[in-house]
């Protein structure tokens, strides 16, 4: 059976993991649910972005205590401006000494840096995990339709192997919960952008039960991208978590119909006992 993600609870706040990485202790990973935070109302129960709506306050104090799981700060959490593009930002030791935590356009980020803690933003859109634990080195990509269509984790991949010298066949990927193919109706915008993609035999969209509808799906279809780049299909762990289907979990940009909603967080970094 392929290794699955998994809600776990530590310091009274549920997220998800990965039991295999959780074992092989080189990084510390998880991703929110809507549950644990400090706000009121189901809307704001724990909302880690700032675009949802929620107090700003809240929300810093929402992120403090889940990177708290780890003994992390929000001072240690470097994360992109989120543009649906394929920026990639490399924190190494320069960006760790300058005050700058937030990079414009940039929807993925690298370490093999200990005191960095990556971190993206999603509400239905993929986040997915990266670890080579030879390295060690680890990242984290947003993918929706856009960067999966522009191919945001080929060029992670790239980046791993070309500056951190990681190994294809020992990359690790982790993909969270997001919005699934059940609920992930398109238009033609996406439809068009999978046929002008340079991916787009790796892109999936099923036929729905009405002629012309298309549903997309984020997982495979990055998933595929992975393989095509040489990622073993042993070393991808994928789920079956909608984002849009489970209200108790999650928040979704597609259930709150386009209106503002809260946001959940992944976050990775490589611990200190880890390899070399
Ligand atoms: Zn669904």
């Amino acid at each position: 059976m392929q290794e699955k993600i998994r809600l776990t609870e530590r310091e009274k706040i549920p997220f998800f993991s990965l039991p295999l990485w959780e074992k092989m202790n080189i990084c510390g990973h998880g991703f929110s649910s809507r549950l644990g935070g400090t706000g009121v109302g189901k809307n704001f129960s724990f909302d880690l972005g700032f675009k949802g709506g929620e107090d700003p306050l809240k929300v810093v104090e929402n992120r403090e205590r889940f990177l708290a799981i780890w003994g992390k700060k929000t001072t240690d959490l470097f994360c992109g401006e989120q543009v649906h593009g394929t920026g990639v930002a490399i924190i190494g030791s320069e960006e760790i000494s300058a005050s700058k935590r937030v990079f414009p356009a940039t929807d993925a980020l690298i370490t093999a840096e200990r005191e960095a803690v990556l971190g993206a933003f999603s509400a239905d859109c993929l986040l997915v995990f990266f670890l080579e634990p030879s390295i060690p080195v680890v990242g984290i990509a947003h993918a929706g339709w856009r960067g999966t269509c522009k191919g945001i984790v080929a060029r992670v991949v790239h980046l791993m192997k070309e500056k951190f010298a990681a190994d294809c066949q020992k990359i690790q990927v982790s993909m969270g919960p997001s919005i699934g193919p059940c609920c992930y109706e398109v238009g033609d915008e996406v439809i068009e952008s999978c046929h002008l993609s340079p991916w787009k035999k790796e892109m999936v969209l099923n036929p729905g039960g009405t002629a012309g509808r298309y549903y997309f799906d984020l997982k495979a279809s990055n998933g595929n991208i992975l393989l095509k780049e040489g990622i073993k299909p042993k070393h991808i762990f994928t789920n079956d978590f909608c984002t849009k289907c489970d209200d108790n979990l999650f928040y979704s940009y597609r259930r709150a119909g386009g209106t503002a909603t809260g946001s959940h967080m992944g976050i990775i970094f490589l611990r200190n006992c880890g390899v070399r």
